[in-house]
């Protein structure tokens, strides 16, 4: 499946010189969405996963049903004070803006296998932040999963040389 065919480009969105991907056209068709969450898993089935970690909102759209489809547990990293328990922090700068990330501290166990899941790699900000909170948890990254990775960007080079795999790269 040519998957870019099912992803909107919108030129300067939320700003002047973004070109955003909308995924919301591949979501709404559920064969694509299925073909989709199906080839991330066939990138990332060899490893070894405790726990699936993805930071709201399209994280979950993607990490929560590739962890389902892996048979393994999923934990939401949210914007600051959504989360109800305690949890662990840390300020990132986005593509465009900037923003706090948390985690609940007892989400994850030491030694623990995380792989990380989202729907767009750019900058890599969102993603080494992620790892930032997981690696002061004691969970051991064994990836990153991305729908999307814009890779003009570099977003890979922010992630201390985790294995990433993405689906699309423009
Ligand atoms: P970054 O921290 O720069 O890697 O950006 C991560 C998050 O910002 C992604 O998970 C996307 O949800 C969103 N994002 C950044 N750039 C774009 C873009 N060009 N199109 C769509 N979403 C984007």
């Amino acid at each position: 499946m040519n998957f870019k065919d099912y992803i909107r480009v919108i030129p300067d969105f939320p700003q002047p010189g973004i070109r955003f991907k909308d995924i919301t056209t591949l979501l709404k068709d559920g064969q694509a969405y299925r073909a989709a969450i199906d080839g991330l898993k066939e990138l990332v089935k060899e490893k070894q996963i405790d726990l699936i970690a993805g930071p709201e909102a399209r994280g979950f759209v993607i990490g929560a049903p590739l962890a389902l489809a892996l048979g393994v547990g999923f934990i939401p990293i949210r914007k600051s004070g959504k989360l109800p328990g305690e949890t662990v922090e840390a300020a990132y700068d986005l593509e465009y803006g900037k923003d706090r990330l948390a985690i609940h501290s007892d989400s994850i166990q030491p030694g623990q296998k995380i792989l990380i899941a989202d729907d767009l790699l750019a900058t890599g900000g969102t993603i080494s932040t992620t790892i930032g909170l997981i690696n002061q948890l004691g969970g051991e990254i064994v990836g990153a999963a991305f729908l999307i990775e814009l890779s003009y960007l570099n977003g890979r080079d922010k992630l201390n040389g985790i294995d990433v795999a993405s689906l699309v790269t423009y």
